[in-house]
């Protein structure tokens, strides 16, 4: 007999949660401790979405996105999950930047940011004080015409080096470009600014399981293995029940955090919105996704301080074409030392790459294992740079593709970091068109990323709360 995933499950949850990211499990938790009946289906055999990791022989344990985000999450983990999950939010303060234009390390916020671009690259103080300025006022109802690149032209003009060290790190965070609204680069950098990248002690692992106690502290039903095969509607537009694993489950409002695309077009069908909305999510462009290389060093084997993060590049300026192709000119290293997971006695470097699904997503089985084999041969090599003695410490050496994203998180084109910014507004639309149906997920960059994620949980799961909550008494 297969596994029932679903045994003692409810037949009728106030709301079914579909998906585990981030988005969808702060959206459970914080149902839940609101009162809510939740049931929250998650189609893998972990929870976590992106935030997620592997083990490997030997007692590795490689983190996927645990590269760094900005201090707003230590606030947002406190308030909507625990302080305990907070106080492991440390700081990693060796930002590296190595690339024929200059050579630097960072804590990455204002501060040290105004003395590089000053004393470093030479810009006038004031200049560097409107810059900072002008992108920490930015918010969502600001001119969404003018670009990233508009802005830098404005500020520095004619200054690619300028441009590399304030968009590299961006892009690698979120995947934007200069053809994004400024509006999106000045809130993701200025989160960053305000000060510095932090990191969650212990790996993903451990926030995870402390996700995952809390959430069934406060009622949450979890079940893994649970693929969402269609979201009910009612003639009426209303939401009424999931399909999952074949079962029938009613509900007053659903919150998903598979895809907005998939959401609308696959889970729920066309044919439950209007025209306009069905167009506006067709047109939605996915953000670009990734390939990573892990290497994880022999038991006790250890190499010299490299930094946490190092942005390598062998070309001139910011150039996104560049970032993205399959013949690789850039990496970013994160750099893994014992004291990430306190207690253990291993180093570990994953190193990441945008990357477009295009080029993996066609390759025969054969080209696919070769492609890979040569993109971690590739990627030890430059990584020799930084520890010379890499091959011969190293224990474990594995790469994932844009293929490998989409295998696991169903994202289409293995998109990893959401929508670009118009995902935002059909995100947020969705409850106008069928009522009890909410998206919560890395969309619009803005809600991208671990920040993004958990904060859009929150922001959503409000408005589902504003739809079901009793009408105050009549006193
Ligand atoms: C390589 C890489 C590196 C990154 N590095 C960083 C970083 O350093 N810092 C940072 O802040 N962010 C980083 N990110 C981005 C960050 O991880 C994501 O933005 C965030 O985790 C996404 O959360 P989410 O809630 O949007 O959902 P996702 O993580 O996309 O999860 C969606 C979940 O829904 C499930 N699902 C989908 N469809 C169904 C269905 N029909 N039924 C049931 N379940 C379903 C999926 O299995 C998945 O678990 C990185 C991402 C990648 C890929």
């Amino acid at each position: 007999m297969p596994r029932d995933f679903l045994k003692d499950a409810r037949d009728h949850y106030d709301i079914v949660v579909i998906g585990s990211g981030l988005a969808g499990l702060t959206s459970a938790n914080t149902l839940a401790r609101a009162g809510y009946s939740v049931l929250l289906l998650e189609h893998h055999y972990q929870l976590g979405g992106m935030a997620t990791w592997f083990n490997r022989r030997g007692g590795h344990i490689f983190d996927i996105s645990l590269h760094g985000f900005p201090f707003g999450m230590k606030k947002s983990c406190r308030k909507y999950w625990t302080p305990e999950i907070a106080e492991r939010i440390v700081q990693l303060d060796g930002i590296r930047f190595e690339n024929p234009q200059f050579s630097l390390q960072t804590s990455f916020d204002r501060e040290d940011f105004t003395s590089i671009l000053i004393d470093k690259f030479g810009v006038a103080a004031e200049t560097v004080a409107e810059f900072f300025d002008m992108a920490r006022g930015m918010n969502f109802y600001d001119d969404q015409e003018m670009t990233t690149g508009e802005l830098f032209e404005r500020f520095f003009p004619g200054r690619d080096d300028v441009v590399r060290m304030l968009m590299e790190p961006i892009t690698y965070a979120n995947g934007s470009t200069l053809e994004d609204p400024a509006l999106t680069y000045g809130i993701v950098f200025s989160n960053f600014m305000s000060k510095g990248v932090f990191t969650f002690q212990g790996g993903t692992d451990a926030l995870v399981r402390a996700m995952k106690e809390e959430m069934t502290a406060n009622g949450v039903d979890v079940r893994i293995r649970c693929l969402v095969e269609k979201i009910e509607v009612t003639p009426g537009r209303k939401v009424a029940a999931v399909v999952v694993n074949g079962r029938r489950i009613t509900c007053q409002a659903v919150v998903s955090n598979a895809n907005i695309k998939q959401t609308v077009l696959e889970l729920v069908g066309a044919d439950a919105f209007d025209n306009e909305f069905v167009d506006e999510t067709r047109a939605v462009r996915l953000n670009n996704s990734s390939c990573q290389v892990y290497i994880a060093m022999k038991p006790g084997a250890g190499f010299e301080p490299c930094g946490d993060l190092l942005f390598h590049s062998e070309h001139r300026g910011f150039d996104i074409d560049a970032m993205l192709s399959r013949d690789i000119s850039s990496r970013t290293f994160s750099f893994y030392y014992p004291r990430t997971r306190p207690g253990s006695d291993r180093h570990l470097v994953v190193s990441s790459t945008n990357a477009n699904y295009g080029d993996w997503a066609d390759l025969s089985e054969e080209d696919y294992e070769a492609s890979k084999q040569d993109l971690c041969e590739t990627t030890l090599d430059c990584l020799e740079q930084y520890v010379p003695n890499v091959r011969e410490i190293t224990d474990h050496v594995e790469a994932s593709t844009p293929r490998t994203f989409q295998h696991y998180t169903r994202h289409p084109l293995g998109a990893s970091f959401g929508t670009k910014f118009e995902g935002l507004k059909v995100s947020q639309g969705l409850s106008s068109q069928v009522e009890g149906l909410f998206h919560a997920g890395s969309v619009g960059i803005i809600m991208s990323g671990w920040l993004g994620a958990v904060n859009y949980g929150v922001i959503v799961a409000n408005e589902v709360d504003k739809l079901l909550a009793p009408a105050p008494a009549n006193v």
